[in-house]
């Protein structure tokens, strides 16, 4: 929704060249405090002539930082490390304030950004180029690696810390300026992030906050001086960012929606499997790409698990993500009552395909905030495949159980499903693991774990319709996005060696 004009509460600026920029383009939209459901900001929508001053700004801003020696941006690096690790509580709070994830969830969102952050330290070992002496008599070859120049960033609201961490602190490493497009719907962070990147000595215009929306978006993604494009958000605009970067020249990564599957073979200790089913399914609200959205039980264990999730969803406590009410909640709510209404739809629409819902959280409301967007844990039994509910995203606390005969049923579901982002199996026969991680067609994969989000150093990706392009998020993939190669052949003029006139082409 955009807003007609500002209106009295606080408007979330641009961070240009160092500095906060209040906009001047007239155009705003609603951020909320979705657990109260209260407009407590308006962010900034940039205008053409704000994104073409960010991207200038990103512009001198490489010149300048893509000139500093390796140990003066590890310096930097290392400072931002520093700053971010004590002030994280603070972070927290101000995400949960626009997000609606418990404080605790928001912290460990910080920690695994941080972890990139602290990769990204070790930057020189990763940009090192590789060189081969006499390749050819008195002929060297070696290999640099150079930053791109100006990157977009282009963020969902689901991680407004962790997403931007999974590629600012790499391109920044590796030399380049960044200009980053957060969600509108939970701006405040990335400011926050700029000014600790200023305050680590980053110099200004290496790293500039573009707010807005699909007109800033395709400000990035058409202008010539931007050199890539690295996305996370749903499938439709992931595609749509893909072709449409890919079109401007550009390098895209574009990572996309999930439909995650956790696969609980007949062995398996139920009482575990119910706790990571819980966990990975209602944490965050469901508002995870990694969440856990549909478990396939291979029977005859279906009643049971049902049993033993629904034993636990009752005693899940839901309300303010902040814990104004006494103790942290275990879940917030949604982030708008428009998502809050389409996760809803979800739930009917699977009713009358004929599922049974076992746990109904349509209509869920917590004392004190009834303006919430607030949506109670479901659980739905026996999903029909053929349901849109079952096929498609929801991005919600639903929790569908699938019941299946064998590995080889569940495992052809999976493969079947448009998205490959996450999955897992449960199981204690490591060979039926074993044949599960050869046999899957997802890219990320937990055995026992039921989020296996993987560690920095490791590379962040699903396979199919949840990322376009062949880059994955950080690790040395990271490093590769961010970097290109030159090769460089040399010779020092030396008579003996130099071969005279010869038209041929260069042998070895
Ligand atoms: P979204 O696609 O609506 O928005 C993502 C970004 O794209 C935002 O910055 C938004 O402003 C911009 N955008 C939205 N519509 C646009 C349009 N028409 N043209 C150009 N830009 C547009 O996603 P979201 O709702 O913010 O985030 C949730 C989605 O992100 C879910 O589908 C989730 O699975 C996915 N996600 C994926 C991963 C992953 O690693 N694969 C991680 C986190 C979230």
């Amino acid at each position: 929704m955009v807003s007609e004009s500002l209106v009295d509460v606080a408007v979330v600026s641009h961070w240009i060249d160092g500095a906060e920029r209040p906009s001047t383009s007239g155009r705003t939209a609603p951020v909320y405090n979705p657990a109260t459901g209260a407009v407590q900001a308006e962010v900034a929508l940039a205008d053409q002539a704000e994104i073409d001053e960010a991207i200038a700004s990103a512009e001198r801003g490489f010149r300048e930082w893509s000139q500093y020696s390796i140990a003066k941006r590890q310096s930097v690096l290392f400072a931002f490390r520093e700053l971010l690790n004590a002030r994280k509580p603070e972070l927290a709070r101000l995400v949960t304030s626009e997000h609606g994830k418990v404080v605790s969830d928001a912290m460990g969102e910080i920690l695994r950004g941080q972890e990139v952050v602290e990769l990204a330290t070790g930057f020189p070992h990763l940009i090192k180029g590789a060189y081969s002496e006499n390749a050819s008599t008195g002929v060297d070859v070696y290999s640099l690696k150079q930053p791109l120049g100006v990157v977009g960033v282009i963020s969902p609201f689901n991680f407004p810390v962790m997403v931007p961490l999974w590629f600012v602190p790499i391109a920044l490493a590796a030399g380049n300026a960044v200009v980053l497009k957060p969600s509108e719907k939970d701006p405040s962070a990335a400011l926050w992030i700029a000014k600790l990147w200023k305050e680590a000595g980053l110099p200004d215009g290496a790293f500039t906050v573009l707010q807005g929306d699909k007109l800033a978006v395709d400000g990035l993604l058409t202008s010539p001086v931007v050199q890539s494009i690295s996305f996370v958000g749903s499938t439709p605009i992931a595609q749509y960012i893909y072709e449409t970067a890919s079109k401007h020249g550009k390098r895209v990564q574009a990572l996309g929606g999930a439909k995650n599957h956790m696969l609980v073979l007949p062995d398996a200790d139920l009482d575990l499997v119910a706790d990571s089913a819980v966990n990975a399914g209602y944490g965050a609200a469901g508002e995870r790409c990694m969440a856990i959205s549909v478990v396939l039980a291979v029977e005859p264990v279906a009643d049971d698990l049902v049993a033993k999730i629904s034993e636990r969803i009752a005693k899940l406590r839901i309300g303010n993500g902040a814990g104004t009410d006494g103790a942290e909640p275990d879940m917030g709510p949604l982030i708008t009552d428009v998502h809050r209404d389409k996760v809803s739809s979800y739930v009917d629409i699977a009713e009358a395909d004929g599922a049974k819902i076992v746990v109904d959280g349509r209509g869920f409301t917590v004392d004190g905030h009834e303006d919430g967007f607030f949506f109670g844990p479901t659980l739905i039994d026996g999903m029909p495949t053929t349901s849109r509910a079952y096929t498609e995203e929801i991005f919600g606390p639903v929790l569908s159980i699938v019941r299946v005969s064998s590995y080889e049923e569940g495992l052809d579901l999976i493969n079947s499903g448009e998205f490959g982002n996450g999955t897992a199996i449960f199981t204690n026969d490591g060979g039926a693991a074993r044949r599960f991680q050869n046999e899957v067609q997802v890219g990320m994969i937990g055995i026992n774990v039921p989020i296996p989000v993987p560690v920095a150093y490791h590379s962040f990706g699903g396979w199919k319709k949840s990322l376009f392009g062949d880059a994955k998020a950080y690790g040395v993939h990271g490093f590769d996005f961010f970097t290109r190669e030159k090769a460089v052949t040399s010779r020092w003029l030396d008579p003996a060696t130099h071969g005279g006139i010869n038209l041929g082409f260069p042998q070895n």
